[in-house]
């Protein structure tokens, strides 16, 4: 590598702040992609990397992932995300979250961070000891803000209803078959709006003993995880893990519609354009799961009551409808339509 410009995953970060101090146990990467709609807002993940080059690579396209994510929800934040690199047995002191907050609190307001992969509300409390610039701290009853499972799932469910009217002329899911990967936060309150409405759910976790409870309370059906995938259903909802679209298995899909909470689904930008040759409306991920960052950054500005989330998550069908539009004028799938749209509100 020529020089840190030439990094693979980076594009033009405002900020990458390296963080190394021994003394507190603490190695971190926190990246700034941009700050052009507000103050860069993102998690920090807890995580133990091999190679460090990783944790780098991770930082710069979670933190650009978070400009594009913040902006097509319309929220007036920048995006930015912090890795903290785990040793192997991972722990982690509470000399470690100090020395981390203060590493945020460096940045003046730049960069705030929340919870991620790795990190707990309760380590999140530890952070906000040394800086203001904390989101997705423990809330009141009625407040806005803490557990963001169920404002993802709401916005899931409206971004399937959108799809349906889309691809299937539509207004309800009654009737309807929907393919859950995941008996998790966010797939747990998908089922529940999606049974409420009359849908029928198939259910793969894991986890069995999950997939059942969820199963039971949804009246759905529990089925392997190496199906789940492959059924045929009107809708594919992937909550579980990351890269489930890919060459070997969008051959296979039998859905006409994929739409789910599981972030970075599309194992590569081109698996967009295999989606939509094949005829499936794709969901794209940022966008159809931003109603947990909505609600922990009313929150953190706040700008806003219960009812102003709400209405920042209604607004998900309609930046989705906007994509498949433009995506059905343009030839261009939505994956990139999003991209496009995205780079074009942080100024790119
Ligand atoms: P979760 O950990 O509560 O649930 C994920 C579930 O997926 C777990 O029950 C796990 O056992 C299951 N799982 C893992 N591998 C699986 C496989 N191969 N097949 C079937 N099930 C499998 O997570 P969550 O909070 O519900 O989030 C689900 C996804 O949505 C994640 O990818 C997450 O990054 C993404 N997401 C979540 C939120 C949120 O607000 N929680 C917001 C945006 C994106």
């Amino acid at each position: 590598m020529d020089t840190p410009w030439a990094y693979p995953d980076y594009d033009s970060h405002e900020i990458v702040h390296f963080v190394d101090e021994p003394q507190h146990g603490l190695k971190a990467i926190i990246a700034i992609h941009s700050t052009h709609l507000g103050p860069a807002a993102g998690g920090a993940r807890f995580w133990h990397y091999d190679d460090a080059a990783d944790a780098l690579t991770d930082a710069l396209r979670l933190s650009r992932g978070m400009s594009y994510k913040n902006a097509m929800a319309g929220l007036p934040l920048g995006g930015g995300k912090s890795v903290i690199l785990a040793p192997p047995e991972r722990h982690k002191s509470p000399e470690l979250l100090a020395a981390f907050g203060k590493a945020v609190d460096r940045l003046c307001g730049r960069y705030i961070t929340a919870e991620d992969v790795g990190m707990s509300v309760s380590d999140m409390v530890e952070v906000s000891r040394q800086t203001k610039f904390v989101a997705g701290l423990p809330n009141g009853a009625g407040d806005v803000g803490g557990d963001p499972g169920p404002h993802t799932a709401l916005g899931i469910f409206l971004g399937i209803k959108a799809a349906v009217k889309r691809a299937l002329g539509k207004d309800s899911v009654d009737g309807l078959h929907i393919a859950l990967q995941g008996a998790g936060s966010v797939a747990s309150g998908v089922a529940i709006h999606a049974c409420a409405e009359g849908a029928r759910l198939s259910i793969a976790d894991i986890d069995q003993a999950k997939a059942k409870k969820l199963a039971d309370a949804s009246g759905g059906t529990v089925v392997s995880p190496d199906d789940i995938l492959f059924l045929e259903a009107d809708v594919l909802s992937p909550c579980a893990l990351g890269a489930v679209l890919n060459g070997e298995t969008i051959a296979k899909l039998n859905t006409p519609i994929v739409a789910g909470a599981a972030n970075n689904q599309l194992a590569t930008a081109a698996d967009g354009a295999a989606l939509m040759e094949r005829g499936i409306l794709y969901a794209p991920d940022y966008v159809i799961n931003a109603g947990g960052i909505i609600n922990v950054c009313t929150e953190y500005l706040g700008d806003g009551d219960a009812s102003l989330v709400r209405e920042r998550i209604q607004g998900i069908p309609t930046r989705l409808e906007q994509i498949w539009a433009e995506s059905a004028a343009s030839g261009r799938d939505p994956g990139v339509v999003a991209d496009a749209m995205a780079q074009k509100l942080i100024g790119r």
